[in-house]
C-alpha cells in the first residue's frame, strides 16, 4: 500500500467556514467563525486520504482580500511547500475572490507539488452544504500524483478547474464555478480523473517566485458604461500605476473616455483593454488602435484577474509595454 501523503490545510475564512441560525440559511450565515481544525473534525473520512496538518492563517472574508493578504498566502505556501515532508497544500478560502488568490499563486509559486484552493458556496451547517465534499475532493486532488505540475487548482462540484481560467459566475448556486474552456477534469468517488492539461506558462516556468516579492504596485479597475464621468480616469491616473479598462464588449471604450486614457498613458499610466463580458478575446489594434495609444490588450482574460498578470507583469517590467503585452500572450 502506498504511504499517505502528508498534506498542509490553510484556513483563510470564508462560507466554508461559515455557520448558519438554521440548516435553511444556504445564502445568509456567517462567514469566516469556524476555525480550520473544526472544518476537519466535522469529516472524518479525511484521515483516512492524508496525514493532514490544519494551520489558521487568517479568518476573513475574501472580498477584503488585498495585495498584502495575496503576498501573506503566497509567502506562507510557499515555505510549507519547501518542506520536504509535504507533499502538497490547500488552502480554504472564500469564494469570492478565490479566483484572484489561485491565479497569484498559479503564477508566484515555484513548486510542481498540488496546491488547491477550495471553498464552498453553502456553510457546513446548510442543507445541502457543498462544504464537506469540495474538502474531501481537495485533498484527493492534493494527494494524487497526476496533480503535480499542473499549477494551482481549484476544486469545486467535483470539478477541477485551472487557476487560470476559473471564474466565480453565480452568486448562490452550487454550480457557480466555469472555466471557459472547461473543467480540467472530475473528481469521482474521491478519484481524480484529468481529461485536460493547462497550456500556458505557470509556477515553475513564470518569471516572478513569490519569495523575491514585497510589495505589488497598485493597479486598479474601472467597469465601462456608456455615462462613466471622465474624471474617473484622472482620480485613477492619480493613484495607480497601472488600469485595466473592463470594456464593454470588444474592450470598446466610449469616445469621450478615449481622451482621458490616452492622456493617463502619456503620463506613464500603463492601460489594459478589457471586456466586461468577461469571456473572449480581445483584439489587438482592433476597435481601438493600441499601437497609436500605447495600449495593452488582455488576451482573453477576466478584468479582475487581468489586474493580477498585470501587476506581476510590471514588477519585471515597470515601463516596457510591449513586454506587459508578451505577458498577456504567455500566461
Ligand atoms: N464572504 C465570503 C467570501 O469569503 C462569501 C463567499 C463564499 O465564501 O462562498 O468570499
Amino acid at each position: 500500500m502506498r504511504k499517505k501523503a502528508n498534506i498542509v490545510v490553510i484556513g483563510t475564512g470564508g462560507t466554508i467556514a461559515g455557520r448558519g441560525e438554521t440548516a435553511s440559511n444556504t445564502s445568509a450565515y456567517a462567514c469566516s467563525v469556524l476555525t480550520i481544525d473544526r472544518i476537519l473534525a466535522a469529516i472524518p473520512e479525511v484521515s483516512s486520504l492524508a496525514n493532514l496538518r490544519a494551520e489558521q492563517l487568517m479568518q476573513t472574508g475574501s472580498e477584503n482580500f488585498n495585495n498584502e493578504h495575496l503576498l501573506k498566502i503566497g509567502k506562507r505556501v510557499s515555505e510549507v511547500l519547501k518542506d520536504n515532508d509535504v507533499d502538497g497544500v490547500i488552502v480554504t478560502h472564500g469564494t469570492d475572490t478565490i479566483e484572484e488568490t489561485a491565479y497569484f499563486l498559479h503564477l508566484t509559486l515555484k513548486s510542481v507539488k498540488p496546491v488547491v484552493v477550495v471553498g464552498s458556496m453553502r456553510p457546513p451547517s446548510a442543507m445541502s452544504s457543498d462544504a464537506s465534499l469540495n474538502l474531501y475532493d481537495a485533498i484527493a486532488v492534493a494527494i494524487a500524483p497526476a496533480s503535480r505540475g499542473k499549477g494551482t487548482l481549484v476544486v469545486a462540484n467535483n470539478e477541477i478547474h485551472t487557476a487560470r481560467d476559473v471564474m466565480k459566475t453565480n452568486s448562490f448556486k452550487l454550480e457557480a464555478f466555469r472555466s471557459p474552456y472547461g473543467a480540467l477534469g472530475y473528481v469521482a468517488e474521491g478519484e481524480p480523473r484529468y481529461y485536460r492539461m493547462p497550456s500556458r506558462d505557470h509556477t515553475v516556468l513564470t518569471e516572478w517566485s513569490i519569495d523575491r516579492i514585497e510589495i505589488l504596485p497598485k493597479v486598479d479597475i474601472v467597469y465601462a458604461y456608456g455615462a462613466l464621468g471622465e474624471e474617473v480616469i484622472g482620480t485613477v491616473a492619480s493613484e495607480a500605476n497601472g488600469l485595466i479598462y473592463a470594456g464593454t464588449g470588444n474592450g470598446n471604450v466610449a469616445e469621450h473616455i478615449v481622451g482621458p486614457l490616452v492622456a493617463a498613458t502619456r503620463q506613464g499610466l500603463h492601460v489594459v483593454r478589457a471586456s466586461r463580458t468577461g469571456n473572449g478575446v480581445v483584439i489587438r489594434n482592433g476597435t481601438q488602435p493600441d499601437d497609436d495609444y500605447g495600449w495593452i490588450v488582455v488576451d482573453d482574460q477576466a478584468p479582475q484577474k487581468a489586474r493580477i498578470l498585470l501587476m506581476l507583469a510590471m514588477l519585471s517590467n515597470p515601463d516596457k509595454r510591449c513586454a506587459l503585452q508578451a505577458a498577456f500572450y504567455r500566461y
